[in-house]
């Protein structure tokens, strides 16, 4: 049990402030510390924390204001003017943006590939003097499947030691509970905490996770690097909301059991019927990402994606069903959906909808999905 969230920005630091293990509410907060060491047990991995070298490890994270300030840290504590940064094509829009928008002017050099063949590109030479390979599996919206493993392989050969180009991976989609980046040896694991793992739809809340000890290029402490980082721009989240994602945390094995096992039986019934053109889920045996999904990944998650006719038929599915709301986001208890097209910053079908299955009575919710189908094919 944790004790409620602890609201002091300063903190009563009589003496020397080295010697206090909180001072100010932008550097350090106790309700901060209780989230992170249980985010940290879950990076840790289901093995023990055992890398993919064999070596046992254990995980360190930080938590941030948001999914974006995560990700921001990881760009601003590890690239600088003249770097390269590997990117997936179809890698989180807002990720996107904020290389191009605020790096790509500061001197960093973005190279791109799409998520499906990530791991063939890398084998090809595209890691090659590289900074870091960012990568997201499965990817959001298109449930794209990359092999980590094989990645961070071929990083490794594209130079080394301190040359050698991090691995990060966004995580967002399975969680650390669903998939372990730091056993599968990346180095550097962030989340979107405001999904699945948080569940309520009620917070923002990122973080990124790194193994105790793992350093950047220069020997700087990688964890080290990050906390400076946040506590100089104050990417900080609310200890209200630190307290809140704390709680949820418990739940989440009950919540992504469920969720994962809905959205599977969603996307075997949207396989079924006629009007679907393609489902993309990375559970599905038929699955292009199933093989590599399934040899590191212990959850599928939430999400699926499928294609109606056009964009009629995908706004008419969406209208007709009564279970489904319509929102952006996704990974919380009840079942959202939307047509990814209308943001205009993804490559994908007019009629793609992004579903993330909630935890209701499955029966309801393909009750319902056979009714908004009727009649659009
Ligand atoms: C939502 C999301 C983010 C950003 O997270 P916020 O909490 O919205 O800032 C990053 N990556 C992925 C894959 C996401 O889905």
């Amino acid at each position: 049990m944790h004790h409620g969230p602890v609201f002091a920005a300063p903190f009563h630091t009589p003496g020397d402030p080295a010697a206090a293990p909180y001072s100010y509410a932008r550097s350090h907060n106790p309700t901060w510390t209780a989230l992170e060491a249980a985010i940290a047990g879950l990076e840790s991995g289901l093995a023990g924390g055992t890398h993919a070298n064999g070596m046992p490890f254990r995980a360190r994270a930080l938590v941030f204001g948001s999914g974006m300030a995560a990700v921001a840290a990881v760009f601003g504590a590890v690239l600088r003017a003249g770097d390269v940064v590997v990117l997936p094509s179809d890698a989180y829009f807002a990720a996107r943006v904020l290389l191009e928008q605020q790096f790509v002017p500061r001197g960093v050099t973005v190279r791109t590939a799409p998520t499906a063949v990530m791991e063939r590109a890398g084998r090809e030479g595209l890691f090659e003097g590289a900074r870091l390979v960012w990568l997201e599996t499965p990817s959001n919206p298109t449930m794209e499947v990359c092999d980590i493993r094989a990645i961070c392989a071929a990083a490794g050969a594209a130079g080394t030691g301190d040359r050698r180009p991090l691995v990060a991976v966004d995580n967002t989609t399975a969680t650390p509970l669903g998939q372990s980046p730091l056993e599968l040896g990346a180095d550097l694991s962030m989340c979107s905490d405001t999904k699945l793992m948080t569940g309520h739809g009620d917070l923002l809340l990122g973080h990124v996770a790194v193994r105790e000890g793992a350093l950047d290029r220069d020997g700087a402490d990688l964890y080290d690097r990050l906390l400076a980082w946040r506590t100089q721009v104050g990417a900080v989240v609310g200890p209200m909301e630190a307290w809140l994602a704390l709680r949820s945390l418990a739940t989440l094995p009950l919540r992504a059991e469920r969720s994962c096992a809905n959205a599977l039986a969603m996307a075997q019934f949207l396989k079924s019927r006629p009007e679907t053109a393609e489902v993309r889920y990375p559970g599905l045996p038929s699955d292009p990402g199933y093989a590599v999904a399934k040899g590191q990944m212990r959850l599928f998650g939430p999400v699926l994606s499928f294609v109606l006719k056009n964009r009629e038929a995908a706004e008419g599915f969406l209208s007709r069903s009564e279970l489904v709301t319509v929102a952006t986001s996704f990974g919380g208890i009840v079942t959202t959906a939307e047509r990814r097209a209308r943001w205009g910053n993804d490559s994908v079908p007019e009629g793609l909808i992004r579903l993330s299955a909630g935890c209701e009575a499955v029966e309801d919710l393909l009750e319902d999905f056979g009714r908004a189908l009727e009649g659009l094919g």
